[in-house]
């Protein structure tokens, strides 16, 4: 099968031909339909995140079931699946009460190789999915059986940018109707934080990007405001569109300490601040600590928008089908798997929202 190979971090990919290994009992071998590009697939080319090359990256995708190992229930050949970033084994202490996403079995399930080079050498896969490709093979427990019509492009993007993004703005931080919001940076998972805001009913949205082609999309997504951080101070210009007060939620959709910095000055007086992006690993915070005191100000971590996808992944789909959150208005380019490398220098140079690679 024709895959994209990363065979070393800060290059780009060939596309080749690379050998699945048989499926083991609990795999499912998954035929992509439609693969994301997101800007965790670059931290992973960065090294940020630590996938050992030769790899396959690529993570957020839909695709049908095309075979199952001999252990798998509750999943036949022909369902259509939404990739989950984490396996819900059912057992550990987080799933049992009630957080899903951040299941103890989450690494256990990523290390497995599954597919080897022409040459031999064992293929590691982003995640434990490997997306960028025609085919994976993955763990049951990351494969999400989906009940819709809608286009697979649609459902991908559920896998990683609207959980990551529309779940921190409704289920970790829970966004109160009437409140004020602001989003630092808007790529795929930004628009989705804008998204979630807005279900839950948000009276004001600022969405904060120096790229005009990214405020431009978030007014249309549910955004009232935009503000281009080259131009003033982030924190004085959202304290303008907010009575001088600084807003009720300030999300950090950048993953770098600097953007953390500027999301907790925009913060009101008892606000809540979500961090959203991935830092480098090496990443530390530098915050005024006597404002945790003196301001009551919140700071929190969202993981996978504190998504529980076995409920939540079908919710998402409903709000799509509904009208109600747009899966279409993220996506502005299509790429073939041979055009990956364009689907990275693009979202690099901030002409995508969401590249969207599509199989045949
Ligand atoms: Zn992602
Ligand atoms: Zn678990």
């Amino acid at each position: 099968m024709r895959a994209a190979v990363m065979h070393d971090t800060n290059q780009s990919f060939t596309i080749e031909n690379i050998q699945p290994r048989d499926p083991g009992p609990d795999d499912v071998v998954v035929r992509l339909e439609a693969t994301g590009v997101c800007h965790s697939d670059i931290s992973a080319t960065r090294g940020f995140l630590r996938i050992a090359p030769p790899a396959v990256l690529g993570h957020e995708a839909a695709g049908v079931v095309e075979d199952i190992g001999s252990n798998v229930q509750g999943i036949v050949k022909g369902d259509r699946i939404v990739a989950s970033l984490v396996p819900v084994c059912g057992n550990c202490y987080w799933c049992v009460n009630g957080q899903t996403h951040l299941c103890a079995e989450t690494d256990a399930v990523r290390g497995t190789v599954r597919a080897e080079l022409a040459d031999g050498r064992p293929v590691t896969t982003m995640l434990g999915l490997g997306a960028f490709a025609e085919y994976m093979t993955i763990d049951r427990r990351l494969a999400v059986k989906i009940e819709s019509e809608l286009p697979s492009e649609q459902l991908a993007l559920i896998g990683c940018g609207i959980a990551t993004g529309a779940g921190a703005a409704m289920f970790t931080a829970k966004v109160s109707a009437g409140s004020s919001v602001a989003v630092i940076g808007c790529g795929g998972v930004g628009q989705s934080v804008i998204q979630g805001a807005r279900l839950r009913g948000a009276a004001r949205i600022i969405a904060v990007d120096p790229i005009a082609l990214k405020r431009t999309v978030s007014l249309g997504l549910g955004a009232t405001d935009t503000v281009d951080p080259t131009l003033a101070d982030t924190a004085e210009q959202v304290r303008e569109l907010t009575g001088g007060r600084g807003v009720d939620f300030a999300f950090e959709v950048v993953g770098s300490p600097a953007t953390v910095t500027v999301a907790y000055e925009c913060a009101r007086r008892g606000g809540v601040v979500t961090t959203v992006g991935i830092p480098a690993p090496t990443a530390r915070l530098d915050l005024p600590a006597s404002d945790f005191f003196r301001a009551e100000k919140h700071l929190i971590g969202s993981y996978y928008g504190s998504t529980q996808v076995r409920s939540d992944f079908q919710r998402f789909v409903d709000l799509i089908e509904a009208g109600r959150l747009d899966a279409e208005g993220l996506i502005t380019t299509r790429y073939g798997l041979d055009a990956l490398p364009s689907a990275f220098t693009d979202l690099e140079a901030g002409h995508t929202i969401r590249g969207m690679v599509t199989f045949p």
